[in-house]
């Protein structure tokens, strides 16, 4: 379990923060994407960016409709549905935010793939597009290289399970 964020692996912040963005609402380093209406200076207002300790005031709360899914399948959705509003808008769902469940509970993100083998990745993993597919029957195609920054890596924190998730354009 991440230190910083529970559904995020520490490591794996470093790929996806956005070290000179500063945040929205306090200045401090490094900020993260976190499209929120919060309270600032006392009046509503909308961020794009927020550092971690921003990100966990109550205010802060990320707000979609997109999780609906992946909150159908958590054990209890209202403490996951609690977890997913105050973790930035990470990895990259390039159509939308589709966060893979096992056991009940989410997944903990664990960054993209290091290596660029990735055609080995569907074996070795289940992927994940609303609920566990298989990868070459969805897409018939390879997962190529040039995708690496698009892939997500997953795992269950029960059973350890992995799973990975590509979004195509
Ligand atoms: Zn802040
Ligand atoms: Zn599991």
């Amino acid at each position: 379990m991440g230190s910083i964020f529970s559904l995020i692996t520490d490591e794996a912040l470093d790929i996806c923060e956005y070290k000179d963005y500063h945040c929205d609402l306090c200045s401090s380093k490094p900020a993260f994407s976190h499209c929120v209406e919060t309270k600032y200076e006392g009046e509503d207002r909308e961020v794009d960016f927020l550092c971690a300790s921003c990100i966990k005031l109550e205010d802060s709360k990320q707000i979609t409709d997109e999780w609906e899914f992946s909150l159908s399948l958590c054990q209890n959705s209202n403490s996951s549905k609690l977890e997913l509003e105050h973790t930035p808008k990470l990895p990259c769902f390039i159509q939308e935010i589709d966060w893979p469940v096992c056991c009940g509970e989410l997944c903990e993100f664990e960054g993209v793939p290091s290596s660029s083998d990735t055609e080995q990745i569907p074996k070795l993993r289940r992927f994940w597009f609303h609920g566990v597919k298989n990868y070459n029957k969805e897409y018939g195609c390879s997962l190529k290289s040039e995708f690496l920054k698009d892939i997500g890596f997953f795992r269950c924190n029960i059973c350890s399970s992995k799973y990975f998730t590509f979004q195509f354009m």
